[in-house]
């Protein structure tokens, strides 16, 4: 077939120009056999019904293949653009950049701030490790604030006891996709020139006191892994910033500080450093795929629908358990506040359930209720012991981490259960708590 793969000059990667011999647009393009396995991959089965139909599809797959051309580019072009659009209007921010992950984010800003060894960096206690990764990894002294028994989060008090004269980052973390308490902790840092990252793997679409989550600090980062509330086939991550001048050096920083409005004697573009806060850095590859970028359109387009159906299942959970004097029912939100859902949080007061969430939580594993076990105490990852840190020094100065990671809290899943699914939880965690103040 002639070759009709469209050529930009703008793009180094492929030909320069109206050529009679182009450099081809990919190393090698996927064929129509390709694209079945993908479909088999995406829309998995088995048995003669299913066979027939992928059989149906292949025919139809084989006769497109004659009559269409494969895409000009499979990396960083119009879908990644588009997604950013897409993200900028649903987020009403600037210039958000596409990502490989939301940890690769993280790093952007980290450097941003020009993070030195030794400068310290405020997480909270509670979330997942990307979220301490970088900071750590370039010699930056962790500092664990404790968290709100309520929420979960990172608790402003406790940030403002923890800043010293060489706190330079502080990362909020959105738990579950509960709003973290900004107001304070963006006070602290006008006062104490620090930059705010923050960490909104769970927070898409979120809002607290009417803005959305991920754009009230310096820095937002959302993740779109496969087990976040949208997902951008399997890895993804957008960076959002208000710090304007840095817009346009955030898209550089995602591909090696790549300038190609500028050109070196005899060739097509320049490198260039990229401007941080109180100096330069080099960028280094975090650039995203055209079928990412597909990937995130589409689901972006449904994300009120998705959000929608998370607060109705958290709002049937907590209908279901209303009568239980044992559960702290969790916060719906309203008044400007707008939870995702990523987790619906269960807290127990274990003197009323005569038993601590332990407990509970042996119990409805026994009954077939998965909870989500993956948040606990950062300071407890043998990684930190490598790097020096004393758990149990730092333990002392989280005490609500310990009591609530311990004795009162867990998270569930929300999303895509069945109505069938949601009354068997919650009837679970229902019988639970009564064996448990029976004694049983
Ligand atoms: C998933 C997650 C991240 C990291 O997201 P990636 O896109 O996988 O890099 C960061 N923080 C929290 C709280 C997360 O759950």
């Amino acid at each position: 077939m002639e070759n009709k793969i469209e050529k930009k000059a703008s793009d180094f990667r492929y030909n320069t120009g109206e050529t009679k011999v182009p450099w081809a647009a990919v190393g090698e393009n996927y064929n129509a056999q390709d694209l079945m396995a993908i479909i088999r991959f995406m829309m998995q089965g088995t048995g003669s019904a299913y066979e027939s139909a992928v059989k149906a599809v292949e025919e139809k797959v084989l006769e497109l293949d004659q009559i269409s051309q494969p895409p000009a580019k499979l990396s960083l072009d119009r879908q990644v653009a588009k997604a950013e659009d897409m993200c900028d209007a649903y987020l009403n921010t600037s210039g958000s950049t596409f990502l490989t992950n939301c940890t690769a984010g993280f790093e952007i800003a980290c450097k941003y701030a020009n993070l030195q060894p030794g400068d310290e960096v405020i997480v909270p206690a509670i979330t997942f490790a990307a979220t301490m990764a970088y900071p750590l990894s370039i010699g930056c002294k962790l500092v664990f604030a404790d968290v709100d028994p309520k929420t979960i989060n990172m608790d402003p008090a406790d940030v403002a006891r923890k800043i010293t004269d060489k706190t330079k980052m502080i990362i909020p973390v959105h738990i579950g996709g509960y709003p973290v308490d900004m107001d304070p902790i963006m006070e602290l840092a006008k006062k104490h020139d620090i930059i705010v990252l923050e960490d909104a793997a769970h927070g898409f679409g979120g809002e607290y006191k009417g803005r959305k989550l991920g754009t009230i600090g310096h820095f937002g980062a959302f993740s779109f892994h496969e087990v976040k509330n949208i997902t951008s086939f399997g890895e993804g991550g957008i960076l959002c910033s208000n710090i304007q001048e840095f817009l346009p050096e955030m898209r550089r920083a995602r591909f090696l500080g790549t300038d190609f409005s500028r050109q070196i004697k005899d060739w097509l573009y320049d490198v260039t450093a990229i401007k941080g806060k109180n100096g330069p850095f080099v960028a280094t590859n975090f650039s995203t795929t055209e079928i990412q970028g597909l990937g995130l359109q589409l689901q972006i387009a449904r994300n009120d629908r998705i959000m929608q159906a998370r607060y109705d299942a958290a709002a049937y959970l907590n209908s279901r358990l209303a009568g239980c004097d044992a559960i702290i029912p969790q916060d719906l939100g309203g008044n400007g506040t707008k939870p995702t859902f990523h987790l619906y949080k269960l807290v127990l007061d274990p003197e009323k359930a005569g038993g601590d969430v332990q407990v509970l939580k042996k119990k409805l594993a026994q009954k077939g209720v998965t909870e989500i076990a993956h948040f606990g105490p950062l300071y407890r990852f043998q990684v930190l012991k490598e790097y020096g840190y004393d758990e149990d020094a730092i333990a002392a100065t989280c005490p609500v981490t310990e009591d609530v990671f311990y004795h009162r809290f867990t998270h569930f899943p929300v999303y895509g259960l069945t109505q069938e699914q949601l009354d068997y939880m919650a009837d679970a965690i229902l019988e639970s708590i009564d064996e448990m103040k029976k004694g049983i």
